[in-house]
């Protein structure tokens, strides 16, 4: 900062503090190196808590070097602030293939599980397409056009249902992981969205049949009715997995 001070056109002072970051990590890889440790044992980690500092510090990063990188913005944050401000750094930079492990960091609500960091984790290179870790739900955000909050319930409970049996199903089904499930609100938008999925469901939404059109892999397979549609609609995505991911 002083060097820096004393030149006719001063440098920003972030720009300064990323410079002496990228050159400290490199130069402590260097180091290792130099005592004998192997470069493909070295991953560096730079974490920053600002979303732009991270970007810019891992770009440089990787232009600079070829070591294993390690991203994650550190004192993220709680709730939804936490995990909007992780995927918007990790993003951008796993898209620009920067970064070979991640880390998202979580301050739990009091009480809370701090598994909810893995999942998030999980959950951003899933969605980016990057690597699958568990079968998805995909869920519309309901409007108009829904009367009742079950097809919220039912998406919830089948999200719960999967990750809660994923443990025993990583080993006995292989591939399952890529399975995709829609759980939609009305019988009018829902099956477009439902037949990109594995198996789809459309609720009925307002002034619509009592009757919730199923469709697997594409096709319309059959309509469940009645007070049992959650139960029923479990029981043909276990169906599913079976025939399909258990041989
Ligand atoms: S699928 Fe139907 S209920 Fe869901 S958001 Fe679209 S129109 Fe609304």
């Amino acid at each position: 900062m002083d060097e820096n001070g004393r030149r006719s056109e001063p440098r920003a002072p972030t720009a300064v503090m990323h410079d002496a970051v990228v050159t400290s990590a490199l130069e402590s890889a260097q180091a290792a190196e130099a005592l004998g440790m192997a470069r493909e044992r070295i991953i560096l980690s730079c974490k920053m808590s600002g979303v732009q500092d991270l970007i810019s510090v891992y770009r440089d990063l990787a232009r600079r070097g070829d070591y294993a990188l390690h991203l994650g913005l550190t004192e993220a944050g709680m709730g939804s602030k936490g995990i909007v401000a992780s995927t918007a750094a990790l993003s951008v930079l796993l898209q620009e293939g920067i970064g070979d492990t991640i880390r998202v960091s979580l301050t739990p609500e009091p009480g809370g599980p701090r598994s909810q960091e893995v999942v998030v984790a999980q959950e951003i290179l899933q969605t980016m397409g990057l690597r699958a870790f568990t079968p998805l739900v995909t869920a519309c955000p309901g409007c108009g056009r829904t009367t009742s909050t079950v097809f919220q319930e039912l998406a919830q409970k089948i999200q719960g249902h999967i990750r809660t049996n994923m443990p025993h199903w990583r080993g006995r089904y292989p591939g399952v992981e890529n399975m995709s499930v829609a759980v939609m609100g009305c019988v009018v938008n829902g099956p477009g969205e439902s037949k990109h999925a594995n198996i789809g469901i459309s609720l009925p939404g307002t002034g619509e049949q009592p009757a919730a059109p199923v469709y697997i892999d594409g096709e319309r397979a059959m309509t469940l009715k009645g007070e049992r549609i959650a139960e029923e609609f479990q029981a043909i995505v276990e169906n599913y997995i079976e025939r399909t991911y258990g041989g």
